[in-house]
């Protein structure tokens, strides 16, 4: 039997290499439903590719747009929230692929494990802001949540043999990404062009800002202690400029069990897709000889705020993370739109932290209202500061 895909944000980076796992093992998979945001060309080429039985775009215009495209012969669309959660809940789906970018991939996952749904999850925003009550619905439900971000795929694999046994501590790797090695004082002077241009991996742009500013390692340190139950002492980051460990679990004895892989995204997909199966990958064989040497060295909090905020943000635990990240996301969508600098992005982010008092976020309303209080506020001290908050 193959299983049922919901595959939200269809047309991003995620979204594309699981699809191109699909075409690699047509039997297994089929595609039940898709999401786009404004791509309409592309999840139009989609449709025809994958004959879904739903698909849902943002607005009324979009989906008139996308009808438009496809003709006929077309699925259901539908549009905005109603329309992702219709997606992610459609019955003859099995599996969802989160990967929406942000925190609009929160209600979405939720409906989808309160419907049952096994949930293949690189949606990191979906845990940091609400990971209290996303994990206690996992757990509730009883559905299984597959990580697809890479470094907790890689923790994931190396805690299969864990038998019961403690963990002393999980490592996470970094690949520092473009500005590693550039003088501190230049950072301010980053242009936006220079932060898009990841030396490792190929992603959405919202991501790739979020790993020059390391605000990425800071979120996937959060949603490695919902997902591993571990609090921020035993989280740590090195960073690895290779790639190519993509992170360690230590035990109480000292072993340390790596996962070690070519950078290529697919690889941790498709293991969130066929877990506990390995599906056979055209993915070259690791060249350790060639590479060569690999290494590892601490981040510097100087050069790196955003991870240092991250860390506050877990600890003081409660709504900070959820509106660590709204924050984030404003301070970063304005740094795309060219509104601030590059620097000005963890001081945004921290100046909202200073002005928070955390509540309690056991629920998806008190991570909901954090994150629309964590976006008020930066765009009230971008206001300020005569900055077109937008
Ligand atoms: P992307 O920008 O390439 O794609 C995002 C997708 O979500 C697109 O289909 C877009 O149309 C859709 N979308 C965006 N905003 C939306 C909204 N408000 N409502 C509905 N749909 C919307 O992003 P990506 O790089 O594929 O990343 C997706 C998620 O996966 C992010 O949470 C990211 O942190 C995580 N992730 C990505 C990678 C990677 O290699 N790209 C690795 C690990 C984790
Ligand atoms: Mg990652």
């Amino acid at each position: 039997m193959s299983r049922g895909l919901a595959v939200l944000g269809a047309t991003g980076s995620i979204g594309c290499s699981t699809l191109e796992i699909v075409d690699l093992f047509p039997d297994r998979f089929r595609v039940v439903s898709l999401t786009a945001g404004r791509n309409l060309e592309r999840l139009a080429e989609q449709v025809r590719r994958y004959r879904p039985v739903r698909v849902a775009v943002l607005g009324d215009e979009d989906a008139e747009r996308l009808a438009g495209l496809l003709g006929d012969d077309r699925p259901e669309i539908s549009c905005g929230l109603e329309g992702l959660i219709a997606c992610a809940t459609e019955p003859e789906v099995d599996l969802v692929v989160s990967a929406i970018v942000g925190s609009a991939g929160l209600l979405p996952t939720m409906r989808a494990i309160e419907a049952g749904k096994d949930i293949a999850l690189a949606n990191k925003e979906t845990l940091v802001a609400a990971g209290a009550a996303v994990m206690g619905a996992v757990r509730r439900h009883g559905v299984n949540l597959y990580p697809v971000d890479s470094e907790h795929s890689a923790i994931f694999q190396a805690l299969q043999g864990r038998q019961g046994n403690a963990v002393r501590r999980l490592i996470l790797t970094a690949s520092g990404g473009p500005f590693r090695r550039m003088p501190v004082d230049k950072l301010r002077d980053v242009t936006l062009e220079k932060a898009l241009d990841h030396p490792n991996w190929s992603m959405g742009p919202k991501i790739t800002i979020d790993s020059a500013t390391m605000m990425n390692k800071g979120l996937e340190v959060i949603e490695a202690s919902w997902l591993f139950d571990l609090p921020a002492d035993q989280i740590t980051v090195h960073i690895h400029p290779q790639s190519i460990v993509h992170s360690m679990v230590e035990y109480l004895d000292g072993s340390v069990i790596a996962q070690m892989g070519v950078p290529d995204m697919k690889a941790p997909i498709a293991y969130a897709m066929a877990y506990p199966e390995r599906l056979e990958l055209p993915m070259p064989p690791l060249d350790l000889c060639g590479l060569g040497q690999l290494t590892f060295e601490e981040p510097d909090p100087e050069r790196f705020p955003c991870l240092e905020l991250a860390y506050r943000a877990l600890r003081r635990g409660g709504t900070a993370p959820a509106v660590l990240n709204a924050a984030n996301e404003v301070a970063v969508e304005a740094f795309l739109d060219r509104r601030i600098g590059f620097m000005d992005i963890p001081e945004l982010i921290s100046a909202v932290l200073d002005l928070h008092q955390p509540g309690c976020c056991d629920s998806i309303d008190q991570a909901l209202e954090a994150d629309l209080w964590g976006r008020a506020e930066a765009r009230e001290i971008m206001r300020k500061k005569g900055v077109d908050p937008s």
